[in-house]
């Protein structure tokens, strides 16, 4: 099956009642870890790389070991998305490659670090939306500003500098016409998100709640959404890993935002941690193997483990084979006759 818009599976989602995990990769045993989960749980997924997984694995590794598995498992449909694109080069260039998706991250300049202005934001935003919608590719904004920072990308800080105005991201949508948007509620990205478990001074469910009643054609993300549980810190730390105590955000705290909206969740440090663990684990136990199969067979497993059980608690377990993909170019139909357009004043006809 080619790659999949990621427009359709949120699409669907939405009207399933349900959320899709959009998981980070960087190499070949990520990308089988995740589709072995997908296998098993019959699971539509989200695969997404950041700029620095492109930049590591070289883009045409990465893409064509996602081509792979889109080959090798026909009956799950992926989304293949470009995660915090910083400018409209980095999006072009991964539309160019054969994502069939992208963010666009404006709420950040270029740098990936600085803030931008609303009006910058804007303007950067719905020019990947033009280009990425002529070619049927889905596109993801983000508006407020997420905490902490990974790969390299983040304005640092505590999550709760720059929680998303609904005002704004109404405005946001209708000059965009973006299919999805990342909103900042609270949570940051990297393992170290709270330094206690987060309640609703930390996390700001009642904005995203405010947002959704506003938006209901715009897919909802949330970034940062790692649950970072103390089993994947616990294994780390018993075998030599120095992990501060830390919190993620609870799996109910998520499905709470499913049933408002979010359609889209992303997930990195639980599925880095799962790794590690297992990595760690062989080398403490067995310090006389040296077969990189010996390690990295266990860390795919653990983290396919992580994944199954997430893609079951988002509830897209089961949904795989719930439609028909549809060819990029009938999406880009849907996109110029207007049929596809999630603009608040548009969608509402
Ligand atoms: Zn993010």
């Amino acid at each position: 099956m080619p790659l999949v818009s990621m427009r359709q599976l949120l699409d669907e989602a939405a009207k399933g009642g349900y959320g899709v995990g959009a998981f980070n990769v960087n190499d070949m045993e990520q990308i089988q870890a995740i589709m072995m989960a997908a296998k098993e749980t019959k699971s539509p997924v989200i695969v997404q790389a950041s700029r620095g997984a492109r930049q590591f694995a070289e883009d045409l590794y990465l893409f064509r070991l996602i081509q792979a598995a889109a080959e090798l498992n026909p009956e799950i449909p992926i989304a293949m998305h470009q995660d915090h694109g910083n400018s409209f080069e980095t999006c072009k260039s991964a539309i160019e490659l054969g994502y069939t998706s992208v963010m666009m991250d404006g709420s950040l300049k270029e740098d990936g670090k600085t803030p931008s202005t609303f009006e910058e934001n804007v303007e950067v935003t719905r020019k990947v939306v033009e280009y990425a919608h002529e070619r049927g590719v889905t596109v993801e904004g983000e508006i407020g500003v997420l905490g902490g920072v990974e790969d390299g990308h983040g304005a640092g800080g505590t999550g709760l500098e720059h929680i998303t105005d609904p005002d704004q991201a109404v405005e946001f949508a209708e000059r965009t016409g973006v299919d999805a948007l990342a909103i900042a509620i609270g949570t940051s990205h990297g393992a170290y998100k709270f330094n206690k478990k987060p309640d609703g001074s930390v996390l700001k469910m009642d904005v995203l709640i405010a947002i959704h009643k506003r938006l209901p054609h715009t897919h909802l993300v949330m970034h940062g959404s790692s649950s970072v549980p103390k089993e994947l810190q616990d294994i780390v730390n018993q075998y030599g890993g120095n992990l501060k105590p830390t919190w993620g955000v609870p799996v109910e705290e998520i499905q709470l935002g499913i049933r408002n909206g979010v359609r889209k969740i992303n997930v990195d440090t639980d599925n880095r941690l799962a790794i590690t663990g297992a990595i760690r684990k062989v080398f403490a136990e067995t310090p006389e193997k040296f077969d990189p199969r010996d390690y990295l067979k266990p860390a795919r497993e653990a983290m396919k483990k992580v994944v199954a059980l997430r893609m079951t608690q988002f509830g897209q377990a089961g949904h795989a084979g719930d439609y028909k993909p549809m060819a990029i170019t009938e999406i880009a139909k849907g996109y110029a006759n207007g049929s596809l357009d999630t603009r608040p004043s548009m969608a509402a006809r």
